[in-house]
């Protein structure tokens, strides 16, 4: 930790290109405020990203930051935090590159909760390319860009990541800086995989899940007040953590993310959905059979002594030649 960073230490001066209101910016500026908030000096921070419009985060953030390839997100921030376990990683991308293109690795991330954060900017749309149908658009619903209805289901992205075995699991609403932001400090400081899947209109592509929608503007209650979508789960009194290894509360506390998820349109729950740190993490469970992972991460190990290679690989080529002969 550094006591001296501030939020300016972690925006660049790269032109951004997002189109005037997108919620992108809002999840820009509560990444930013997290990273700040948690004082991570920049060396020990990384952003990767996959293809779309929120591709281009790790841009616009002064930490290290690598823009990768479309779904592929998710392989290349694991990859960097099994090298180098004392990094804080950041995964971002959309609902197309995540859980469309991107969907094997979502879940088969979810079965080494390692311990990095996941951030899908979640807009109904493939807004790069357009603005057609994405995998979390539900079915019927006709935005600007379509040419007719959605002929597909939407999937629930929380329950698959509960399914997949994600062990913190929560849904923002970009527009809400402040909350977005205090729940991705929360994603980073849990220790294991941390799934935070924003809530973010697309003003250009999807005119249904607009600012007015979520705020229910296009319906009233009897003293004319319109009634918003959007709702915090903790102002229910809704408990998402699992306080034990007992497996009837974490039975229950599966059930509770389940049932919430599954709000939409009338009432939408934001918040934590599901919290479980009883779960052994990549890094406890590659340490168990590499005692010294931890101190000595491959980031770490000698590559290199007086010009000359320090691992001698020449018996494993030659295991690998009589092998092919
Ligand atoms: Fe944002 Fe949509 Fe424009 Fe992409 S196309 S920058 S998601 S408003
Ligand atoms: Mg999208």
């Amino acid at each position: 930790m550094a006591s001296s960073m501030r939020l300016s230490d972690y925006k660049t001066d790269v032109h951004n290109d997002w189109c005037p209101g997108c919620g992108d910016f809002a999840i820009l500026n509560a990444v930013q405020l997290a990273l700040a908030e948690l004082r991570i000096e920049r060396h020990r921070a990384v952003v990767f990203s996959g293809i779309g419009c929120s591709g281009k985060t790790p841009h616009y953030i002064n930490v290290y930051g690598i823009h990768t390839l479309h779904g592929r997100v998710l392989p290349f921030a694991i990859g960097a935090k099994l090298a180098n376990p004392q990094l804080e990683v950041i995964a971002v991308g959309g609902d197309g590159d995540g859980y469309g293109i991107g969907a094997g690795h979502f879940v088969n991330a979810g079965r080494r909760n390692i311990d990095i954060t996941y951030i899908v900017f979640n807009n109904g749309v493939y807004g790069l390319t357009k603005g057609q149908a994405s995998p979390t658009l539900k079915l019927g619903l006709k935005t600007k860009s379509l040419p007719k209805p959605n002929i597909n289901q939407g999937i629930n992205p929380i329950m698959i990541a509960l399914a997949a075995g994600y062990t913190f699991i929560a849904r923002a609403y970009s527009y809400d800086v402040k909350y977005t932001k205090d729940i991705i400090l929360k994603a980073i400081k849990h220790r294991g995989l941390a799934l935070v899947d924003v809530l973010q209109p697309c003003p250009t592509y999807n005119d249904i899940y607009t600012r007015e929608w979520f705020a229910g503007m296009d319906r009233v209650d009897e003293k004319g007040k319109s009634i918003p979508r959007i709702y915090k789960l903790e102002d229910q009194g809704y408990d998402p953590v699992v306080h034990s290894n007992d497996e009837d509360e974490t039975q229950a506390k599966m059930m509770q993310t389940i049932a919430k998820s599954n709000e939409w349109a009338d009432r939408i729950p934001i918040g934590v959905f599901y919290q479980n740190e009883h779960i052994p993490t990549y890094d406890d469970r590659i340490s168990n059979r590499i005692p010294n992972y931890r101190t000595n991460p491959p980031a770490l190990q000698e590559i290199e002594r007086d010009g000359k290679a320090s691992a001698d690989i020449s018996r494993l080529l030659n295991e690998m030649r009589s092998s092919y002969v």
